[in-house]
């Protein structure tokens, strides 16, 4: 397979669980479209931060510890104006937290689950499947050995599904199935390069909007050896 212009090299990385914004930086440098997004420590640096970034934002309390965000209530989405990101602050729960992030509220027409693994005793793996919250629920996914080929990614995207969905059906449009194959074939070159340091990535979701509208990870985490 040939490589992706942009793709790599890894940042340097520290070892154990990567934040959002570390994990996010990682996929970046490979050119896999992330969400722009600002750490907050306290109500006015995250307004200032929303007012920097446009409205409507999201906020996400993060911790190293926490790996399920949205179970946890550290999710607050689509904030409107600087009074509903104060109340937004406020009503973050009671835990230990390394800051709040503030991002840019992205739209998309499905979600992706895009992942990546090192396998012992096989090697590099990459992973898409329907994604989202209800991901483990739907299990709809395919596995192949990195790096892939743009054709090898299309052809796992093809098995899925969601297929249909990606094609446009019943009057829905057809969405951005070449931004998701480039952003699966930018992840599946992190595995390729990190090898036996990278214990697992994913990307979950990656929105993906209408043909040319493109795809944006609003999520990431990742754990390195
Ligand atoms: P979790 O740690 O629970 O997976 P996420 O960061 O994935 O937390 O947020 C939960 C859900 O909120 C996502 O699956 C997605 O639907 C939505 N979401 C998160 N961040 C954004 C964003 N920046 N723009 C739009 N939707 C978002
Ligand atoms: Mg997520």
């Amino acid at each position: 397979p040939e490589r992706p212009p942009g793709a790599g090299p890894a940042p340097a990385l520290p070892g154990g669980a990567l934040t959002e914004a570390e994990a996010k930086s990682l996929a970046a440098a490979y050119g896999v479209p992330v969400t722009r997004g600002v750490l907050a420590q306290d109500a006015d640096a995250a307004v200032a931060a929303a007012e920097a970034i446009g409205f409507p934002v999201v906020l996400k309390g993060v911790s190293r510890a926490v790996v399920h965000k949205s179970d946890l209530g550290l999710v607050k989405l689509n904030l409107a104006d600087a009074a509903a990101v104060r109340a937004a602050f406020a009503a973050l729960p009671d835990i230990p937290l390394d800051g709040v992030l503030v991002q840019e509220m992205a739209r998309g027409e499905a979600e992706l689950i895009l992942g990546a693994r090192h396998e012992p005793g096989f090697g590099p793996l990459v992973l898409v499947g329907t994604g989202g919250v209800l991901v483990e629920v739907l299990r709809d996914v395919q596995v192949a050995p990195a790096p892939l080929r743009p054709a090898d990614a299309e052809a796992m995207l093809r098995r899925l599904a969601l297929w249909p969905v990606l094609a446009g059906v019943r009057g829905r449009p057809a969405l951005d199935v070449a931004a998701a194959v480039d952003a699966l074939v930018r992840l599946s070159w992190i595995a390729a390069d990190l090898g036996p340091r990278l214990v697992e990535m994913d990307l979950n979701p990656i929105l993906l909007r209408a043909v040319g509208g493109g795809a944006v990870a609003v999520d990431a985490r990742a754990t390195i050896h």
